[in-house]
């Protein structure tokens, strides 16, 4: 089954196979939908469609072990092209869809870039998101990289062996967890952070201090309400090659790779030409339906209910983690095949860092009150967030069996009471209560 325009014996060319699902953008929630489907029995052609030359491939290691050079590239594919020809899902790659035309009934017509046509008979939009550009002056010289996708990270790759100095801009996940493996790599690394505290977004307070003083330790240096002004290239390669990065005081950090990681936008592009509702990423309901009640919307691009038991009604939320994209798949997998589960699980999240593995369960929103489990013996820490007394989140640094109480607290509706928690000789996972 194939989508080509094929030409028959009178040279006529016939119109493309319509498929029965069309997903759009083929990482990891495009993935797991295709592949929670066929678990479903859902027994409809279909296409698999991502912008990319490479096959679909995991995302966690281009910042780690793919950058250090300790993992392969195919050891980084979700699956190999037997087993989408054994499941009947057609993989097309290198195809940016431009437009799409869409009937009440959810089917239509995708049209790429290259003037391909993918008719549908119904639409999944698993188009993640993009990195955010650092618009100032050099932004454009060479060397000025991001880190999201396979190019990028070949991109770095390929110049990292000339380097001797980088700059990072940008202390969260992606920032943090390439500044450590450029390090590891021997080079000498700058992370400046515009904000007053690293990881601002994902961890509160207390976790970010910890990361700071344990990465400061490590000999990262760790700029804070720093932004750069301007970068700048040097004599060599004619003018076009970035030498130096120049902050708002002034300073001139020498960089000959300058690597920013700033933060993500949601590529809402196609459902705003569809005109579904947009609100930070698709809205969807529960049931990772976008307002048009077909089509389905998946993963980084999606603004969902918060799916946390015990959340504000109304509350919405964009989740940006690999977990996330794997349970809204499954949720939306459900609704196309009629049926209607919600999300299972609490959210959860991983970065490791140099020696730092962090493990966050649940979402700290809200929380008035946190505990600390500090070993520094064991080189572990972990902060506990609680919300009227009940605990709704922690950050594990670590600390693995902390992670693992909480999660599974989480997610059977118990509790760990803060008092309790505070004697870090204590395991977690013996104190948690069913109120
Ligand atoms: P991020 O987590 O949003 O962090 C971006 C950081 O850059 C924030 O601390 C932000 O500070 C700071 N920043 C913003 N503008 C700046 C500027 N002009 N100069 C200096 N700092 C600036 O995004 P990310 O690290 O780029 O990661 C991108 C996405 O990949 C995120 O969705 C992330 O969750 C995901 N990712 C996840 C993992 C993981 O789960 N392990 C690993 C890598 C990437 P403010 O908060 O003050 O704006």
């Amino acid at each position: 089954m194939g989508t080509q325009v094929v030409e028959e014996a009178t040279g006529a060319p016939t119109a493309p196979t319509r498929t029965g699902l069309l997903i759009i953008g083929a990482s990891q929630s495009g993935v797991q939908l295709a592949v929670s489907l066929r678990a479903l029995g859902f027994d409809e052609h279909i296409t698999l469609l991502g912008d990319e030359d490479h096959r679909p491939y995991q995302r966690p290691a281009l910042s780690k072990e793919f950058l250090q050079g300790t993992v392969e590239s195919e050891s980084l594919i979700f699956r190999s092209n037997e087993y989408w020809a054994e499941h009947n899902v057609e993989l097309v790659k290198g195809e940016y869809i431009v437009r799409i035309d869409k009937e009440a009934d959810g089917s239509g017509v995708a049209h790429a870039s290259s003037g391909r046509e993918f008719p549908f008979k119904r639409l999944a939009l698993t188009v993640g998101a993009r990195a955010r550009k650092l618009e100032i002056d050099g932004g454009d010289l060479d060397g000025v990289l991001y880190l999201r996708n396979a190019d990028d990270a070949l991109a770095l790759k390929a110049r990292v062996g000339d380097a001797t100095d980088v700059v990072v801009i940008g202390g969260g996940f992606i920032g943090l967890e390439a500044a450590s493996s450029l390090q590891k790599m021997g080079k000498n690394v700058t992370v400046l952070e515009f904000g007053p505290r690293l990881v601002g977004r994902a961890v509160g307070e207390e976790t970010a201090e910890y990361f700071l003083q344990a990465h400061r330790s490590r000999g990262l240096d760790i700029r804070l309400n720093t932004s750069a002004a301007r970068f700048t290239a040097g004599d060599a390669d004619g003018g076009t090659h970035v030498a130096a990065v120049e902050l708002q005081d002034g300073t001139v950090l020498p960089a000959q790779i300058v690597l920013v990681g700033i933060g993500v936008i949601p590529n809402t592009q196609l459902a705003e030409q569809l005109g579904l509702a947009v609100d930070n990423g698709v809205v969807v309901d529960r049931f990772a339906l976008a307002s048009d009640g077909t089509t389905v919307a998946v993963g980084d691009v999606a603004n969902m209910p918060n799916p946390v038991p015990g959340s504000e009604p109304g509350e919405r939320i964009r989740l940006e983690s690999v977990n996330n994209a794997i349970e809204h798949a499954k949720v939306a997998a459900y609704s196309l095949t009629g049926r209607r589960e919600e999300y299972a699980g609490i959210p959860w999240f991983w970065s490791n860092q140099a020696d730092l593995k962090l493990q966050i369960a649940g979402l700290c929103n809200g929380f008035d009150q946190t505990v600390i489990r500090r070993d520094e013996e064991r080189g572990k820490f972990s902060v506990l967030y609680y919300r009227q007394g009940r605990i709704i989140a922690a950050d594990c640094v670590n600390a693995p069996l902390d992670f693992m109480a909480v999660r599974n607290a989480l997610a059977k509706g118990q509790n760990i009471p803060a008092d309790a928690a505070a004697d870090t000789a204590t395991q977690l996972k013996t104190i948690t209560t069913d109120s």
